[in-house]
């Protein structure tokens, strides 16, 4: 009998025992395409030496400190490379091991800051509905996705969760991308009035929306005009980019897309590209300099914040991102699986939405994609859909989502950057076959 507490106590997965780039290994020898990173993290695919190599490099030298003693080298290359590249308010580095951690320290140092700026009534985090931050306290609070948050309400922080702009869903007919992006945009400044701006900190926000919605990305302008709000009012702006940061859209940073930059940033997922535990919080000398002209200490910390192995292997992903030309290839292989998708699933009576950026899309499921009516979530599409592809052979992410009660289904594709045309013929062909047993009768 297995000692290991899984993910699902009703299912035992098969053990992995190898992978070899776009490709994961079962032990009786079955092949997967990893069509979706794990959860949107293995960038570099499996088994890259070149990351390999550097960790074993700096387990020869040093493999930990304790970051209240010591610095170490590759942390400090890290967060000089991270800065070098981040939008132009990122200042400092702030190294944790995963998102959850990155989320948890961007809501801390948002809260220490006003505190220590002499505004302590700023206390609330405005975020949206249907996003997802993490499952700690903190980041599960801020996380708009019902399902996750249910069962744990009575442990949850007060904040509020305004809708997200969700172009498919919210929309209205004749309305204009640019007038919408404003309009969902503007629901900020609506909750910070409703509120009392002056007790507010900050907004929270994945630019393109991963795990709960399908890689949805906003209408243009959103972003700006939020920005604005933000600046508006004194507050501050939270970006998540666990998810889909570091080269994922086709851009290091997904923000540089909408021509927006954050006060503080959250990395992870493709930080580490699998090959080590390591998540990163960006924030502006603003917010570092005011923390440091005060307490000069930020009440926060982890025992394997900054670990020098994780750093080392974050340095090596990074470096490859941007030195092999992979910011290029996800743009190019992007825009033929997009259109791959759309070869295959334009005319299909229930895929209602295929969207994304870069190496992150997402596919929508609906029962008439005229009423764009959501399936009957007893039936479980996405839970079905997983099923399906993993027996032929498919690593995808089929999820549902919620809106004020409101269930959807939708798939978040997102494989590793060095993914091949024929490849990409492999994951929609077996994508199809899976959508076509999943559905109902
Ligand atoms: N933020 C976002 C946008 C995420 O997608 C995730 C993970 N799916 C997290 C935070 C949490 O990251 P982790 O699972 O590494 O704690």
């Amino acid at each position: 009998m297995s000692h290991i507490f899984p993910r699902s106590m009703k299912s035992s997965p098969p053990m992995a025992v190898g992978g070899k780039g776009c490709y994961l290994f079962d032990a009786s020898g079955k092949q997967y395409l990893d069509a979706s990173g794990g959860a949107a993290v293995s960038c570099l695919g499996h088994g890259d030496t070149t990351v390999i190599n550097a960790i074993k490099a700096q387990l020869d030298t040093l493999a930990y400190a304790h970051t209240g003693f010591f610095t170490s080298e590759p942390a400090e290359k890290l967060a000089d490379l991270l800065i070098e590249h981040a939008p132009s308010t990122l200042d400092r580095v702030y190294l944790v091991s995963g998102g959850s951690e990155a989320a948890e320290a961007a809501i801390k140092l948002a809260r220490q800051y006003f505190v220590e700026k002499g505004e302590p009534k700023r206390g609330r985090l405005i975020a949206r509905k249907q996003s997802y931050h993490g499952n700690t306290i903190g980041a599960l609070s801020a996380g708009g996705n019902e399902w996750r948050r249910a069962q744990f309400a009575p442990l949850l922080l007060d904040m509020s969760h305004i809708d997200p702009c969700y172009p498919y869903r919210l929309q209205n007919e004749g309305e204009s991308d640019a007038d919408y992006g404003l309009r969902s945009a503007n629901l900020l400044e609506q909750e910070l009035l409703r509120v009392g701006p002056e007790t507010v900190m900050a907004f929270m926000a994945e630019p393109v929306v991963g795990a709960t919605a399908g890689a949805v990305a906003p209408a243009p302008g959103y972003f700006k005009r939020i920005r604005e709000i933000c600046d508006q009012y004194g507050i501050l702006l939270i970006l998540d980019e666990v998810m889909c940061g570091m080269g994922r859209t086709g851009t290091l940073f997904a923000c540089e897309q909408d021509g927006v930059a954050p006060d503080i940033l959250c990395i992870a997922k493709g930080l580490g590209a699998g090959y080590q535990p390591i998540g990163a919080m960006l924030c502006s000398s603003q917010i570092y300099d005011t923390i440091g002209a005060g307490s000069g200490f930020f009440q926060h910390g982890h025992t394997y914040m900054g670990h020098p192995t994780a750093a080392a292997a974050a340095l090596a992903v990074v470096n490859s991102v941007l030195d092999r030309g992979l910011l290029k290839a996800v743009q190019k292989q992007g825009d033929a699986l997009k259109l791959a998708l759309n070869e295959r699933f334009v005319q299909h009576a229930n895929v209602g939405d295929i969207r994304g950026r870069g190496l992150f899309l997402g596919l929508e499921l609906v029962t008439d994609r005229g009423t764009k009516a959501p399936f009957d979530p007893a039936h479980k599409l996405a839970a079905k859909i997983k099923a399906a592809a993993f027996d032929a052979g498919l690593i995808c992410y089929p999820m549902s989502g919620t809106i004020d009660g409101k269930t959807g289904d939708h798939i978040l594709l997102a494989p590793p950057f060095i993914i091949e045309d024929a490849q990409i013929t492999e994951l929609v062909d077996k994508l199809s076959g899976a959508i076509e047993v999943s559905l109902p009768g």
